[in-house]
């Protein structure tokens, strides 16, 4: 049975599902790329997933790291991927071993130490790039790019037999595509995301934005998290297609948050806006 009742979105043939609120939980998880951008309190619904990608440490990202891991070895699945910043490979190993010492049996884990430019391979054509983010000490965000080849301009008109001749002669026929599905921020204050390229064009933007009220600047500069206004500023540079907000703060109504991303937010971005928590923002 599901351990969670969790928010579930479908943008085109992806379906988006998780929770995320500031300082209880954040889990998003998209199953058809394989992959669980941070872990919660590892619900049920993401432990057949095969990767999950850490931000940061903190306890509303990364409870669930021991349970995640020890129930895909009781459902007699492989060792979980966790992809987490370098720095904080030690203490999830300590996690691992104090819970093997409690609980008497091993858990297979396998660890992936990861800093801002370096790539983990998801799939064959899918690629988790990781980019700096200022939160704490390490933290991370993750973007999938999808990698492809296509054909150079000048091969398009020849038949099947001449690109094979060409081929075979060891001309470079194809032109490496990249195309960046998903940015994932996870907790981070602002950042100016434009200066990266596959950030701006990301199919998908899920990021943060934990406080919309005034007088919640100071919380969001002393919790290192996003406020409205630094967040309306962001996207003005950005050319997502969908933008998806986690991590809302419980201190301001989910009715008022609605309202002051209306107020705060251009039209054109506004209408790519859903609201990971709000279920009348859900497009399904
Ligand atoms: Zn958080
Ligand atoms: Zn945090």
């Amino acid at each position: 049975m599901a351990s969670h009742n969790l928010a579930h979105i479908k943008i085109d043939d992806l379906e988006i599902i998780g929770y995320s609120v500031a300082g209880e939980e954040t889990v998003v998880a998209i199953p058809q790329l394989d992959v669980c951008f941070d872990v919660g309190k590892a619900p049920d619904q993401i432990i057949s997933i095969n990767h999950v990608l850490l931000t940061h440490g903190h306890m509303d990202h990364a409870a669930g790291i021991a349970y995640y891991l020890s129930q895909r070895n009781f459902c007699g699945q492989s060792a979980g991927t966790i992809l987490a910043p370098k720095n904080l490979l030690g203490p999830i190993r300590e996690i691992i071993d104090a819970w093997t010492r409690l609980d008497g049996n091993q858990i297979p884990a396998n660890l992936v130490g990861v800093k801002p430019g370096d790539e983990y391979q998801i799939k064959p054509n899918l690629f988790a790039r990781v980019f700096p983010t200022k939160h704490t000490q390490g933290s991370v965000g993750y973007c999938l790019v999808e990698k492809r080849k296509k054909l150079k301009k000048e091969y398009l008109g020849l038949t099947r037999a001449q690109i094979v001749e060409l081929k075979k002669q060891g001309v470079e026929i194809d032109n490496p595509l990249e195309i960046p599905i998903v940015t994932y921020s996870g907790d981070t204050q602002y950042v100016d995301f434009s200066q990266l390229e596959y950030i701006v064009n990301s199919k998908i933007l899920i990021a943060e934005c934990t406080f919309y009220e005034d007088e919640h600047t100071v919380r969001a500069e002393a919790g290192k998290h996003m406020h409205i206004d630094e967040f309306a500023g962001l996207l003005n540079n950005l050319n997502n297609k969908h933008i998806i907000i986690t991590h809302a703060t419980q201190r301001t109504p989910m009715q008022d948050i609605r309202k002051i991303l209306k107020e705060s937010l251009p039209k054109d971005k506004y209408d790519k806006v859903t609201l990971f928590m709000d279920k009348r923002f859900r497009r399904s």
